[in-house]
């Protein structure tokens, strides 16, 4: 039997068509339009992609875009004005740095200086510091389409449910660990220092991979009829993408994301959705 195709593509469409809804109730009810700047640096090419794939779909939901393309030679303290003026503007309800900077650019101090109200990427300390206390926080937006996903499949409570995460950085591990285990999952974190991985891996009724490197996950670590969420892109040299996961766990799982079309366009649908979310906060504030 094969697995469910878990189609990503498919119900991040469904969230943006939502979200349009949403926001137009927002204007509507507040007089104010919600605005995300986008600031890039440089000319890398897939940053250039992901920069203009963020706008058109920030303007489609309804909502503002402010687009700051900087040259590289840009300098940390040019990058730390911008943030301050965008930090005071109010009509710019989410900033998102698009990453990776620059060699020789502090990424965190850059980070942390945006406001965490304004912190639609969930990587300011005090939004990490909030999801791990159980605050409400601006999430970090591909754990926070994972747990959709999964939410999707299994329901948002996984009591008793194991997940394994395999990976552990502060992008997508550390705070996709943190949302399972919201939704009551027991969950393991794995890393490159894991001993026995493939049993690890078969202890869990949910599989989260999140490692970047392809096809690592073969079919034989995966429980029958698990959950199994490829967040890990790998371009090969003939350009096609793949995952961290190998084709033939569709023959084991009982749902699987594909690379592409699962866990990636799940990415800015969230992103919109953290930036309508900060903009009702301050709303609410006043
Ligand atoms: P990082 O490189 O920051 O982290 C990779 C993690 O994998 C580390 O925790 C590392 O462990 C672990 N790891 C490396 N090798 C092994 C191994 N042999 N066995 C077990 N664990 C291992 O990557 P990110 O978390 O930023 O991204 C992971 C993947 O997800 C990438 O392919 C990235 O492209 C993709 N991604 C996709 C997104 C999307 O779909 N929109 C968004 C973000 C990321 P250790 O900590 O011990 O070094």
């Amino acid at each position: 039997m094969s697995a469910k195709t878990i189609d990503g593509k498919a119900f991040a469409q469904g969230l943006r068509t939502q979200l349009k809804g949403e926001v137009a109730k927002f204007i509507d009810q507040s007089g104010v339009t919600p605005g995300l700047a986008v600031v890039l640096i440089g000319q890398d090419p897939a940053s250039q992609v992901y920069v203009g794939s963020k706008v058109r779909q920030t303007q489609e939901a309804g909502m503002n875009s402010f687009e700051h393309r900087l040259p590289d030679t840009t300098s940390q303290s040019e990058l730390e004005a911008l943030i301050d003026r965008l930090n005071a503007d109010d009509s710019v309800h989410g900033i998102l740095v698009q990453l990776p900077l620059p060699a020789g650019m502090n990424s965190d101090a850059i980070l942390d200086r945006i406001d965490p109200a304004k912190d639609v990427d969930g990587f300011h300390p005090v939004n990490v510091g909030a999801l791990w206390t159980g605050a409400d926080a601006l999430v970090p937006c591909t754990p926070l389409g994972c747990s959709y996903l999964i939410a999707d499949v299994l329901g948002s409570d996984l009591s008793g449910l194991t997940a394994v995460v395999l990976g552990r950085s502060n992008i997508v591990g550390k705070p996709i660990s943190a949302l399972l285990q919201k939704m009551n999952a027991t969950v393991v974190m794995a890393h490159s220092r894991t001993a026995n991985l493939a049993d690890v891996c078969r202890s869990a009724d949910i599989l989260v991979a999140a490692v970047g490197r392809p096809f690592m996950v073969e079919k034989d670590w995966i429980k029958p009829g698990a959950t199994v969420i490829a967040v890990g892109i790998n371009r090969w040299d003939d350009g096609k993408l793949g995952g961290d996961v190998a084709r033939d766990a569709v023959e084991v799982a009982g749902a699987v994301t594909p690379v592409p079309g699962g866990v990636g366009p799940m990415t800015i649908a969230c992103l919109l959705t953290n930036t309508l979310k900060a903009a009702q906060m301050s709303q609410a504030r006043g």
